[in-house]
């Protein structure tokens, strides 16, 4: 592999390595293209996931997990996005945002059924928080879920749910006493197939193979063994999973800048203008450097906030940061080798494709400017 490793144990160099070579071997740039101009769901290379065991690298053993460390889970994540930023979204919705809601704070029915499932491959998940009012200001949302005996009544309206419509399951955050602010949430285990339930994909900019939609609920109902923790935890359940879900975040775009940095090079050193190659002008080569540096950056970061995880702090403001910076930078990187690479960028293709896929990394997961509050905050504090 041409990227150096900050450190990687053997271990998580077998993990790159590995990860690379099966999804390269499963994700070849015509498949990508081609599901890609489908938006179809990567499902064969999820199943290679599934059918080689890593979906359960994050969960603890006892849930049938390989307990892989937050270092392990960076590594992991870097290198899927590298090969391809939508496998990276698959894994994510099942494994980090649906899977770890049901390994941490599911009862015996869902960590003793649905993991198995999870972790065969035979059950994927989605996470729906976002509403049509308001994504980042999460306790104002209006989805509302009623009792009714032992089961609840769920009524509202969900948005931009990443692979809503290829889950089983959602993971539903709704409000069962609205007077309550966030104390009056909880998060439910939603049957897609229930009656009551509507998916519609929507029809984003980029990462199209992992799409997002609308999910209404109108009226479904919900047993009460399909609420996770206890009614009224929403909140505080899904809090200490923010610096995992930002650490990966910030890998996928390291690893996507990786892969930028690789696909203008390789193109910039075989273009001539001039009579001479176009990596010879200091304007195109000094492009290079600061794709490179903005590069070394995001996985600086990422890697420095694996460690203070896995080190046993809880490096709030240090995962905002790198979530941001990997994310701008992803931004920034996939501009400049498009820049260089000139019409050729242009057209919808790898460069294009990596382009879009990266302009939601500073607005999904925690919004630059909401990371930037919790920067600011943990400063001034
Ligand atoms: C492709 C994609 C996939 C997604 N997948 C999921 C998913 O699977 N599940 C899910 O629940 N959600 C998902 N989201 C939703 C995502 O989390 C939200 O888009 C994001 O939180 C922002 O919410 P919003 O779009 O409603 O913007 P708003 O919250 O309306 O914000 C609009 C603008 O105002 C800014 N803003 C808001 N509040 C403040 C503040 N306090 N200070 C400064 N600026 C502020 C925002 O940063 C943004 O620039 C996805 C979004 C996208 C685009």
């Amino acid at each position: 592999m041409p990227y150096k490793s900050f450190g990687f144990t053997d271990h998580q160099l077998m993990i790159r390595d590995t990860i690379i070579g099966l999804m390269e071997l499963e994700l070849p740039p015509e498949k990508i293209e081609a599901l890609e101009k489908a938006s179809a769901y990567p499902e064969d290379a999820f199943k290679v996931l599934a059918d080689e065991g890593w979906l359960a690298l994050p969960y603890a053993e006892e849930h049938g997990g390989a307990d892989a460390t937050y270092k392990d889970m960076a590594v992991f994540i870097e290198a899927l996005a590298y090969v391809h930023p939508g496998i990276t979204s698959a894994y994510m919705t099942t494994v980090i945002y649906g899977g770890m809601q049901l390994a941490r704070n599911g009862n015996d029915w869902m960590r003793g059924e649905l993991m198995p499932e999870l972790l065969a491959g035979r059950l994927k998940m989605a996470i729906a928080m976002s509403e049509p009012s308001g994504g980042s200001d999460l306790a104002k949302i209006k989805t509302r879920a009623v009792p009714d005996g032992d089961d609840w009544v769920l009524s509202g309206q969900k948005v931009y749910i990443t692979n809503a419509h290829v889950a089983d399951r959602l993971v539903v955050a709704a409000k069962t006493d609205p007077d309550a602010g966030r104390h009056g949430m909880s998060l439910l285990l939603v049957d897609t197939k229930a009656d009551g339930v509507e998916i519609r994909p929507m029809d984003p900019l980029g990462r199209r193979t992992s799409l997002p939609n609308e999910v209404f609920f109108d009226e479904v109902r919900v047993s009460g063994r399909e609420v996770i923790g206890q009614v009224g935890e929403g909140w505080k359940l899904l809090m200490p999973g923010l610096n995992l879900e930002r650490l990966l975040l910030a890998a996928a775009s390291a690893g996507q800048c990786l892969k930028i940095v690789e696909l203008a090079r390789d193109w910039a050193v075989e273009r001539e203008a001039f009579g001479q190659k176009i990596t010879e002008f200091q304007a195109i080569s000094h492009k290079f450097a600061e794709m490179q540096m903005m590069t070394e950056t995001a996985r600086l970061h990422t890697f420095h906030v694996a460690e203070m995880l896995d080190a046993g702090e809880n490096p709030v403001m240090e995962t905002a940061i790198a979530k941001t910076l990997a994310t701008e930078y992803n931004l920034a990187v996939a501009d400049m080798g498009m820049q260089v690479m000139g019409g050729a960028g242009y057209m919808m293709g790898p460069i294009a494709r990596l382009y879009a896929d990266a302009r939601v990394g500073p607005i999904g997961g925690g919004s630059s400017e909401i990371m930037r509050n919790v920067i600011a905050k943990q400063v001034l504090s």
